[in-house]
């Protein structure tokens, strides 16, 4: 938090507008809207999960639609597919992102022709091959679903995460790049799809002067408290990229002689705001991603595993995973031999030196 958060819920205390409606909603709305350009709209809500729940019930899922997610990604991905029944199948992770291959999504067309949805993430901050998953999703006249939620602030060819597709979906969780406490944005270039999910997340009620309602709604709009903390985070926005690239850096210089360790690759063609700095330990590493782990936690120092893959999942046994070679899958490999830096902001040099000294120390340097 800075100082600009606590100015908005000043504001929004004093004109008691402690409701999920008032000036703060409708000002980080358009300050969102203005930051992603490209003639995005959007809608403030309760979860980026409420966003992709609501994406979801206005492209129409019904009971038994296939949907085709990522694999290598967080549950909120995919859990809202199967609120409205639908059945995910799993499309494995390609090694230049780690974000769904465009291979083998076309491979997932051919063997499922019926799939209704695209859901893609742009894992850790890094965009996926946004441009050729459009392209497929477009050849086959099935909506693409941008999951953005950690990646606001990325850009992909020079254009903003969130704003490819026909929707993108963005998170304020506690530990995004930006955060409200909790909440989420459905941004859309298409008004009449954001004007629906707004009506949709206020319990579908009528524009009447009494209480109709003609189809089933949610309760997911953002309050005007905590969309005071979102304006007030969304000055900060760039400096909060800027301080996470810092931060990768760091990591850069401090692992380039240690040829085990890699950090988690991007595309050339973007820009990606590193919102969580990873590590990829080559096949031949004798130090293993939990031996760092440990060490650092001795130190009271947390890291956190790679995103198990859904396929790998309990819960979507039986579901369906499509991959572009047989064997081992990418993201189940990446999930072997990966781990999540700590990446906060607020690390200072002594934090990343110790962080990294310890690091280094597990490879005798
Ligand atoms: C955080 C996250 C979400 C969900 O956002 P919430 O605001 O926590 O509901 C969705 N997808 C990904 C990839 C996320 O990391």
């Amino acid at each position: 938090m800075h100082d600009m958060e606590m100015k908005y819920i000043k504001e929004a205390f004093d004109t008691n507008w402690v409701a999920p409606l008032g000036a703060n909603v409708d000002g980080f709305e358009k300050d969102m809207e203005e930051y992603l350009g490209h003639g995005m709209h959007a809608t403030a809500l309760s979860a980026g999960t409420a966003a992709i729940h609501l994406a979801f019930r206005i492209i129409g899922i019904k009971p038994g639609d296939l949907v085709f997610s990522s694999d290598l990604t967080f549950a909120a991905t995919v859990n809202p597919v199967t609120y409205e029944g639908g059945v995910p199948v799993f499309i494995d992770s390609e090694r230049e992102s780690w974000n769904m291959d465009p291979e083998a999504l076309k491979i997932a067309f051919e063997k499922y022709p019926d799939a209704k949805a695209v859901i893609a993430a742009n894992l850790y901050g890094t965009p996926a091959k946004l441009k050729e998953i459009e392209e497929i999703c477009d050849h086959y006249n099935v909506p693409f679903i941008e999951d953005a939620a950690e990646s606001l602030g990325a850009t992909y060819d020079g254009i903003p995460t969130g704003t490819f597709g026909k929707a993108g979906i963005l998170s304020f969780n506690g530990n995004k790049i930006i955060t409200t406490s909790g909440g989420g944005m459905l941004v859309s270039h298409d008004e009449e799809l954001v004007k629906k999910a707004r009506f949709l997340a206020t319990q579908a009620r009528e524009p009447e002067r009494y209480y109709q309602h003609k189809e089933i709604g949610f309760n997911y709009r953002m309050s005007n408290i905590v969309a005071g903390i979102g304006r007030g985070q969304m000055v900060y926005l760039d400096s909060h990229v800027e301080a996470k690239k810092m931060i990768r850096k760091k990591y850069e210089e401090a692992f380039k002689d240690i040829p085990e360790i890699s950090l988690n690759p991007y595309l050339k063609e973007s820009d990606p705001n590193c919102w969580l700095t990873c590590m990829l330990l080559s096949e031949d590493s004798k130090v293993g991603p939990y031996d760092i782990m440990d060490a650092l936690d001795a130190e009271n120092i947390e890291t956190r595993p790679i995103w198990k893959p859904m396929h790998l999942q309990p819960v979507f046994k039986g579901n369906g995973f499509v991959q572009k070679e047989e064997g081992m899958s990418v993201g189940e490999d990446i999930f072997n031999r990966g781990l999540c830096l700590p990446s906060d902001i607020k690390n200072t040099e002594e934090d990343m030196q110790k962080i990294t000294g310890i690091i280094r120390g597990l490879f005798g340097k």
